[in-house]
């Protein structure tokens, strides 16, 4: 059968490679001129780790991922140091969880994927009609100008998806505002930059080597802007906006990069959630953010992406192509960790962006009594040891 993926990042390679493995012609169309880059490593966990294994590419990712070592500085509005964030105390959901740079992932997904697969760049989906009789077919016109029909179309298009658009309706039905918005930039290498977070009330701005270099990133709180999320001059005024607030440590020197229009891995958003009564609708489908976002601060996005994209195409699969009969069976296995990843963010957003002074004190007393802990059980550790060598 013949499948159409709408974007090529986790949700739309994984889907690629699933709906490839399973026997069906694949086309994936993705609007940039080459998979995007950039991005903070993100996070391979929970149920994406089977699916990797199944992808066989676990051991690769494995492999590649990013350690987290040293943990860093905790810096006041004044840039002076105010406790310790060793990331270890939060990374993992188990220990089997990995890590793992965003570009480093979408090419190990890339490379999985047979050459049958056709890849259309700077492609998008103009128009789309479906027989939404969950039997039929799609007719699907491109922005190139060429035209199709498909037996489904897969929107893996992220949080601003146009498949959702075309076939379930406006983004504000869908999308809810999470209360921040999240910037991140590589760092220019001419110059030496420290690791470390600053939090002030509402607006969290660190440092870090994610593994390919120095990396800013930005976590401010708001409520929704009306912005073309597609301007990016309109994202560097909103982020310029949020950084004045800091005059202290680098924050002027990382302001000014963000300001660079040529500055590498330029990323900038809200930080949303995608809740959907249906992922499905006749013939369409979305998976990934597009479908079920669970907001940057849950860490559970890439994770969905890829699980959301097996489960998809196992069940259609199943059921010969028959979404009216896929449709349930997909739901049933996926609503509950949807709704579970989705909670998460809850869990994040407090510990990363304390929303008033008091908060971000008691924050800081718990990441000192963290630091007080882990000392005192590497030095139990220690000893016990030791004991072990006398005995
Ligand atoms: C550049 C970038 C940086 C990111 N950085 C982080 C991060 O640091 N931390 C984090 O937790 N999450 C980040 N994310 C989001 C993260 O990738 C997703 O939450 C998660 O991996 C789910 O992936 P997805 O494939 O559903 O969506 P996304 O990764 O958002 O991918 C959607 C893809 O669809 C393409 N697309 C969009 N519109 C169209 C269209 N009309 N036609 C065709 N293709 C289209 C996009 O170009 C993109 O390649 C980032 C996303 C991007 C695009």
């Amino acid at each position: 059968m013949n499948v159409l993926v709408s974007g090529a990042s986790m949700a739309g390679l994984s889907a690629a490679y699933w709906f490839a493995h399973l026997g069906h012609r694949v086309t994936v169309v993705e609007r940039s001129d080459g998979l995007r880059p950039g991005g903070a490593p993100i996070d391979v966990r929970g149920r994406a780790l089977g699916t990797a294994q199944r992808m066989g590419i676990l051991q690769r990712i494995d492999d590649e991922k990013v350690v987290v070592s040293q943990p860093a500085p905790v810096l006041d509005a004044k840039g002076m140091q105010v406790a310790t964030l060793d990331l270890r105390w939060f990374a993992n959901e188990t220990d089997d969880d990995i890590e793992i740079s965003r570009d480093r992932l979408n090419n190990i997904l890339l490379g999985l994927i047979p050459k049958e697969v056709k890849f259309r760049f700077e492609v998008s989906i103009a128009s789309l009609v479906d027989d939404q009789d969950g039997q039929g077919g799609v007719d699907v016109a491109l922005t190139d100008g060429s035209q199709g029909r498909y037996d489904l179309v897969v929107g893996a298009d992220g949080l601003h998806s146009n498949v959702r658009k075309l076939a379930f309706g406006p983004e504000k039905n869908y999308v809810r505002h999470f209360g921040y918005y999240v910037a991140l930039l590589d760092l220019p290498k001419e110059r030496e930059w420290s690791r470390g977070m600053l939090n002030v009330p509402g607006l969290k701005i660190s440092v870090r080597n994610a593994g390919d270099g120095p990396q800013a990133m930005m976590i401010a709180a708001s409520p929704e802007i009306d912005y073309d999320h597609r301007d990016l001059a309109a994202h560097r005024k909103i982020i310029d906006g949020f950084l004045s607030r800091v005059d202290a440590w680098q924050v002027p020197a990382i302001r000014a990069a963000f300001m660079d229009p040529a500055a590498k891995g330029f990323y900038f958003d809200s930080v949303s959630q995608t809740h959907m009564p249906s992922w499905t609708q006749g013939n369409v489908a979305v998976i990934g953010d597009a479908g079920h976002c669970a907001a940057l601060l849950s860490g559970m996005g890439t994770t969905l992406a890829m699980v959301s994209a097996e489960t998809l195409a196992r069940t259609w699969s199943d059921c010969n192509g028959d979404m009216s009969a896929a449709s349930p069976l997909y739901h049933e296995s996926l609503r509950p960790y949807v709704a579970q990843c989705q909670a998460f963010a809850h869990e994040g957003a407090p510990i990363m962006v304390p929303m008033t002074q008091e908060a971000l004190d008691q924050r800081n007393a718990s990441f000192r009594s963290c630091a007080e802990k882990s000392a005192a059980s590497l030095a139990a550790t220690a000893v016990e040891g030791s004991d072990r060598v006398r005995a």
